[in-house]
């Protein structure tokens, strides 16, 4: 076999993610195809894994874990071509192939009235992207992360077979469930060629709430308190400096100058945001706004433009995800590890889901004490019955400490790992050394 029929490509700007440059390791030689359906990318694995060439799969390249970085001399299968979409309003689905955009599919959802709830920071995120980092963003409270979205993939395992995993339904107790086992394994047992895709009517009364409080403390117990009663969207979180980060980089304006802590809050219903002021006040906030629909759009712009802002000095971004009323706790053992290591870090995150996204700032020296801050950081979540990725993923950045943290479990991912791709070739370096 050959793959004369492709067009091959060699392109540098395929060889980066969304992940800060200090953490981000370096991509090697590779060739890039960009197949269009599930049979030409079998062609291309079943050609790599016959002569053992590492293939690395790439969706849309905003991922924060150094996954899509071709990390080895090999082969890059970027899903840019895979675009077909087509919506089953009857059924309530998307049936997408995998280089289907977030944006895409949003807007493909509500030109026939429905919706794809989830707001993964990133609209250029692919949905094969998405489904294989189990991705879950501001939104992701009530219908949950992408996993509770899936309900079919086509999926290219490492020796060339197309393979069918789940399907339409939404119920299926047909023996183990090996569709999971592909949502959130970030391309090393499969590429996703395609997905079946759950949708929900359209949110039509969506409202948001933006509260600024004097500290953390009523910041969070707003927090717990509003989850015991409500079930928000989303609620989430943001220090001061991330606000004013937002503010400046998206050009809009936050509802106050006052107050360290911020929290945006993100209800289906408006009875839901009026009973949540209530809480808020209860929980002394400086103040409660109420945003208008062009107000929602501004305010979530300050929020989804902070990483834009803040990324060029930042060693990486932290994904540690706790039980959500453990979010202070955490913050405050995290803090002081942060002051013994001389770290300054900047928080923002989502946390209704108990999900932080920590930002180190560089430093002259950083290299010297990081890694301990991280590692500690990252047991202290593991302590707290919390986990060190709740939405970005393992890639290449975070595998040390899954194996050190997780050990007899990484175990078993290996082993899984060994039965779909007993050669190695798809996405090593991912997840597992
Ligand atoms: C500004 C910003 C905000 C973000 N906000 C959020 C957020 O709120 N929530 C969140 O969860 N994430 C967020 N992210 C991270 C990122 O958008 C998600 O991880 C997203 O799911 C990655 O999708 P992608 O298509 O860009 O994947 P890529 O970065 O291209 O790849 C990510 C991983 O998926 C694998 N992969 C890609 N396509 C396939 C496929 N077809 N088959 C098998 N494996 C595949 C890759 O090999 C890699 O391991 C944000 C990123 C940025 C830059």
């Amino acid at each position: 076999m050959d793959l004369g029929e492709f067009e091959v490509y060699r392109i540098d700007s395929y060889g980066y993610d969304e992940t800060p440059k200090t953490i981000a390791p370096k991509s090697r030689n590779f060739i890039v195809f960009k197949p269009r359906n599930a049979i030409e990318v079998s062609k291309i694995l079943k050609f790599a894994n016959e002569r053992k060439i590492p293939v690395f799969v790439r969706g849309g390249g905003t991922g924060l874990s150094a996954g899509a970085v071709p990390t080895l001399d090999g082969i890059l299968i970027s899903t840019e071509r895979m675009k077909e979409i087509e919506i089953d309003v009857r059924n309530r689905l998307a049936i997408c192939e995998a280089g289907v955009t977030l944006d895409e599919l949003t807007k493909a959802a509500e030109k026939h009235g429905l919706s794809f709830p989830p707001k993964p920071g990133a609209e250029n995120a692919t949905v094969g992207g998405m489904i294989a980092t189990n991705a879950g963003g501001v939104r992701a409270m009530k219908f949950g992360v992408i996993r509770n979205y899936v309900l079919g993939l086509e999926i290219v395992l490492p020796d060339g077979r197309i393979m069918k995993f789940g399907g339409k339904t939404i119920k299926n107790s047909a023996g183990y469930p090996l569709l999971q086992l592909f949502i959130g394994s970030e391309g090393t047992l499969g590429v996703i060629t395609k997905a079946i895709i759950r949708l929900f009517p359209q949110l039509r009364d969506m409202s948001m709430l933006a509260i600024p409080f004097r500290n953390i403390e009523d910041a969070m117990e707003y927090s717990i308190e509003t989850c015991r009663k409500l079930t928000p969207l989303g609620l989430e979180y943001m220090e001061k400096r991330a606000v004013e980060i937002g503010e400046s980089v998206s050009g809009k304006r936050w509802v106050s100058k006052e107050g360290e802590a911020h929290i945006l809050s993100i209800f289906e219903h408006k009875w839901e945001a009026e009973e949540s002021a209530e809480i808020a006040y209860s929980c002394n906030a400086v103040d409660v706004f109420l945003a208008s629909p062009k107000e929602q759009r501004d305010l979530l712009d300050i929020r989804s433009k902070i990483y834009l802002g803040i990324k060029n000095r930042i060693i990486e971004i932290l994904d540690i995800c706790v039980p959500p009323a453990s979010i202070l706790e955490y913050l405050r053992k995290s803090d002081e590890i942060a002051r013994k290591y001389g770290i300054d870090v900047i928080t923002y995150g989502h946390v209704g889901d108990g999900n932080l996204h920590q930002h180190p700032l560089i430093f002259e020296g950083w290299e010297r004490v990081y890694w301990n801050f991280r590692r500690e950081i990252m047991r202290l979540a593991v302590e707290m019955d919390g986990t060190i990725s709740g939405e970005h993923g393992i890639g290449e950045i975070k595998r040390d400490e899954l194996a050190e943290l997780f050990p007899e479990q990484y175990s078993i991912m290996r082993k899984i790992k060994e039965i779909f791709d007993p050669n190695g070739i798809l996405n090593p370096g991912k997840i597992f050394k």
